[in-house]
């Protein structure tokens, strides 16, 4: 086989694969901009699961006309000027890249207006043609029309859902955005239905409970602050957790995933949760630009950070605060917690307000080295109880299973 360049149209095609995915990823690079243009209202319509049509409008700031057909090219960004830049990133993008991949994977038109012209720009282009410019009258602000996505693309067709999954992905891509934003008004339609309408407000936990549609859950409010590292939030408490509940990370307004953060969600439970659930939570991590890395992955779903322990710490501790005595109460009652591992955190017993002399040195392990465990016996038919270098472990057998199973995969 030779080597040859592709065309600039397959190169983009490639590299729109990388941030669209799926209609939920043009609706969350379309609402990233709108947040970052300052928009107080943004408003998503949807047709046909998103591959007959999207639409995001916004009041934001708007495109000035000369920069408008720009906006679409790729690594064309108002975000950032140089490398260094990157290091303090305020804004939800900065790779200059989300327009350049609609436009390569779909029809697109753009209107836009900014308030000191006292007309506005339409681009129309994509699916691989030019972009094409023409005044137009518009409102200031913008908004962004997706067609046919994926129409030129069989390959990603093959890859997605039911239009029902793929709708429930764009309303579940909203939410981290409706849950941080509390001044901005949000309004998804599909199909010409209205699924969300949330206006402003000043109270978290009402736009908690608006935009999760969860009135039923029952929340903990939480909040810690150590050093330069800020979390709040809300969660279920120990001892209401019934179900397989949902959890919301946002790093400095930015949906993250994160397994390292998750870990310190469950453990702050000290092994009280019933087995196959999880606890609803929505958790706010806040701290400076400079001690995050935010551009480690394609779709900017995952950050780095500068001091992970001092995160996971903050944010176990300030679950643990929020949790209290029911926490220690129950776990010294029963003696043996309903599932999952015993303990908190590693090398960590619970906070000064336990009184069970007990419970002090126990502690949450996640690998023991392999060879140095005597397996004694089992317990109500659900903990193996060992001999550990450290102690006595109780291994939870159905998560240590699972774990299993999972490192297999
Ligand atoms: P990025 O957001 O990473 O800069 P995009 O391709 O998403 O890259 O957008 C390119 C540029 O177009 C942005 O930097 C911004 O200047 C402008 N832009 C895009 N969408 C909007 C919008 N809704 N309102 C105002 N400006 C926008
Ligand atoms: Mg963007």
């Amino acid at each position: 086989m030779s080597i040859t360049l592709l065309s600039p149209g397959t190169v983009a095609g490639i590299s729109a694969g990388e941030v669209i995915e799926r209609p939920a990823s043009v609706v969350k690079e379309l609402i990233e901009n709108a947040l970052d243009a300052g928009a107080t209202r943004i408003r998503v319509d949807l047709q046909g699961a998103g591959l007959k049509h999207i639409r995001v409008s916004d009041n934001g700031c708007g495109i000035p006309l000369a920069e408008a057909a720009l906006a679409f090219s790729r690594h064309a960004t108002s975000k950032l000027k140089t490398l260094d830049d990157l290091l303090h990133v305020t804004t939800l993008g900065f790779r200059g890249e989300a327009l350049a991949a609609i436009a390569s994977a779909s029809e697109v038109e753009m209107v836009t207006r900014v308030a000191e012209a006292v007309e506005g720009v339409q681009v129309t282009g994509g699916a691989g043609k030019g972009m094409s410019v023409k005044p137009s009258g518009c409102e200031v602000g913008t908004t962004v029309s997706v067609k046919k996505l994926f129409g030129a693309m069989p390959p990603r067709m093959k890859f997605l859902k039911s239009p029902s999954a793929e709708t429930a992905a764009v309303a579940r891509t909203l939410e981290p955005y409706a849950l941080t934003r509390l001044s901005v008004h949000f309004i998804l339609t599909v199909d010409g239905e209205e699924r969300l309408n949330v206006s402003p407000s000043t109270d978290q936990l009402d736009r908690v409970r608006a935009v999760l549609g969860i009135g039923d859950v029952q929340l903990l409010p939480f909040r810690l602050t150590d050093g330069d590292v800020h979390v709040h939030g809300f969660a279920e408490p120990p001892g209401s957790v019934r179900r397989r509940g949902r959890q919301w990370l946002q790093v400095n307004g930015r949906p993250v995933e994160d397994r390292a953060l998750r870990h310190a969600l469950i453990a702050s439970y000290g092994g009280q949760l019933p087995r196959d659930t999880q606890p609803y939570a929505v958790m706010f991590i806040d701290l400076p630009p400079d001690q995050i890395d935010v551009n480690v992955h394609p779709t900017k779903a995952e950050v780095r950070f500068a001091n992970p322990q001092l995160v996971y710490q903050t944010l176990l501790k300030g679950l643990k605060g929020a949790f209290g005595l029911s926490q220690v109460q129950s776990a010294a009652g029963t003696g043996v917690a309903s599932g999952g591992l015993l303990g908190s955190s590693p090398r960590e017993g619970p906070s000064a307000t336990a009184v069970s002399e007990p419970l002090a040195p126990w502690a949450t392990v996640d690998m023991v080295p392999a060879g140095s465990v005597e397996v004694l016996g089992q317990l109500f038919q659900t903990y193996i109880v060992a001999r550990g270098p450290d102690g006595l472990l109780l291994v939870d057998q159905h998560t240590a299973h699972e774990k299993v199973l999972y490192e297999r995969l």
